[in-house]
């Protein structure tokens, strides 16, 4: 039978945000209970090799170990001394609003034939990160193309690469940390293509000049970069990935600010057997859209929940953190754990929240500026052909989308899925979502809330077993009651 667990402070994610919430909300004395779909903490940022086998890790190729130790020590403390109970490989499948806080179903995020968990909560502190955003382009359904994230988190989380001759490609920072990473673990990276100009960042160099640990991280890789001759090229995209069975190669052009390819510019690179895309981050917005949280557009396009200076969403007692409320990076991501455990933990007594001095504007400053500097291009459907993938799990094509919205008027993504499956497979839209709602929102207009949100709200988070269904039985106990937290 099921499992039914309770806690003051419930934190989903371990990551960056969810590290610190839970430090935060034990530190001040909260019953906390952490949910992470992964083995060990670490999130997507400090995913690391298995615990067990290499027990001890210096953190090589990681930016900001040392305040992974610092949280961890906390962390593991909590742990040690009961305030805190750890579930990983745990996925939480549906989040509901209850009488006094809300309940939380879990299914083993691997199928090990573990049983999953109910856990109450009076507060709830979510912290679900992101993961890479995708665009079509043809050939990307070929074995070999990865996301730019997938590829690091393979490295990271293996020590070992998933091929030899690489191309990265789509725009962001991002893009320079996984090929250096590739770099120094022995790949040979054959180019980085940046659909962005170096020049965009010139109007955000006040914002820039606030976060100066950036710019030397990119002297880093700048660094990196010459040391293996690794060749960065910018107003660059890789417009065809080439192979039958596999990937061999891609096509670039060169393009204009908007992503108007520029012809004449046009390269083949051959013996490639990796592509890497990355065009920024999707928030992982389920749990969240399914709680009935507020959310907006942020100025990368994402679909981010909205919440006050304490974290706190417009559902009473849920805190969001980290990139679920923007793409901002870890930093950032600490800071937003930090304030939303502790306001959590804080909200239980209803003491409140002392103000406090942090460089969380100085960061989402610097985010603001690379989302400016780095957009996805207005007009990379110029890119496709009619019979280029957009939903892979359900193979409907560019042509068969377009279609959908000239003669059906498909003017959202929910009714361009009704219409032609988009988003109906395995995925559930995580994929093709972001770019479905492009399409249907023109050309040159933004992805609308509505396109982006019906991608996000699902009944369900995540795939469930059956026999995960069917475990749950039995009454939910009471949650803790609220004197059993301190103030
Ligand atoms: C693949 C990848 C690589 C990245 N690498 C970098 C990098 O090198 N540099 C950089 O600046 N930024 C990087 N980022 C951006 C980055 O994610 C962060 O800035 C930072 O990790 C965000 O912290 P977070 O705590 O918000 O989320 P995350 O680190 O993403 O942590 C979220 C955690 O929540 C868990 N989770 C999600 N949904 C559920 C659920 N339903 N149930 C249970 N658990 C759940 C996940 O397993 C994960 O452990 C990367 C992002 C991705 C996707």
């Amino acid at each position: 039978m099921n499992r039914i667990i309770s806690a003051a402070v419930v934190v989903v994610g371990a990551g960056p945000a969810g590290l610190a919430a839970a430090a935060a909300a034990a530190d001040r004395g909260a019953s906390v209970v952490v949910i992470d779909s992964g083995g060990q903490p670490g999130g997507q940022y400090w995913r690391h090799r298995s615990e067990r086998t290499f027990p001890d890790s210096d953190g090589a190729g990681h930016h900001g170990w040392k305040t992974y130790r610092g949280l961890r020590r906390r962390f593991d403390a909590a742990v040690a001394d009961g305030r805190l109970r750890y579930f990983p490989g745990q996925q939480v499948w549906m989040a509901q609003q209850a009488e006094d806080g809300f309940v939380l179903r879990t299914s083993p995020a691997v199928d090990s034939g573990a049983q999953g968990i109910t856990v109450s909560a009076l507060k709830l502190v979510l912290c679900t990160g992101g993961y890479d955003r995708q665009l079509p382009v043809p050939g990307w359904d070929l074995p070999g193309v990865m996301a730019a994230g997938g590829i690091q988190g393979f490295i990271k989380a293996n020590g070992m690469l998933p091929g030899k001759r690489f191309v990265i490609a789509g725009t962001g920072p991002f893009l320079l940390s996984v090929a250096a990473g590739i770099a120094e673990a022995g790949g040979k990276v054959l180019g980085v293509y940046d659909s962005a100009a170096l020049t965009n960042w010139v109007p955000h160099l006040h914002a820039a000049a606030l976060v100066p640990e950036k710019a030397l991280e990119g002297a880093e890789y700048a660094g990196v970069f010459a040391r293996h001759r690794i060749p960065y090229r910018t107003r660059t995209v890789v417009t065809e990935v080439l192979g039958a069975d596999c990937v061999e190669g891609v096509r670039t052009a060169k393009v204009d600010n908007r992503g108007r390819i520029r012809h004449g510019t046009e390269r083949t690179i051959r013996g490639v057997d990796t592509v890497g895309f990355g065009w920024g981050f999707t928030p992982q917005l389920e749990l969240p859209a399914a709680l009935g949280v507020q959310t907006s557009v942020d100025t990368d396009g994402s679909l981010v929940g909205t919440v006050n200076d304490r974290q706190e969403s417009s559902v009473p007692g849920l805190f969001l953190a980290g990139e679920i409320t923007g793409v901002g990076g870890a930093a950032l991501s600490v800071l937003e754990g930090d304030t939303a455990g502790t306001a959590a933990a804080l909200s239980l007594a209803g003491t409140p929240v002392p103000p406090r001095r942090d460089r969380k504007n100085a960061y989402r400053r610097f985010a603001a500026a690379m989302h400016a500097a780095h957009p996805v291009p207005a007009v990379w459907l110029q890119w496709q052909r009619q019979d280029t993938l957009l939903c892979r799990c359900e193979e409907v094509t560019v042509g068969e989308a377009q279609h959908a919205l000239d003669t059906l008027e498909a003017s959202d993504s929910r009714t361009l899925k009704s219409l032609t499956r988009t988003g109906m497979g395995w995925c559930q839209g995580r994929v093709c979502g972001f770019a479905a709602s492009c399409l249907t929102a023109g050309q040159n207009a933004a992805p609308s809330e509505v396109s982006l949100a019906s991608t996000a709200k699902r009944p369900l988070a995540s795939p469930v077993s059956i026999g995960n269904l069917a475990a749950l039985t039995g009454p939910i106990d009471p949650p803790p009651s609220r004197t059993e937290s301190p103030a």
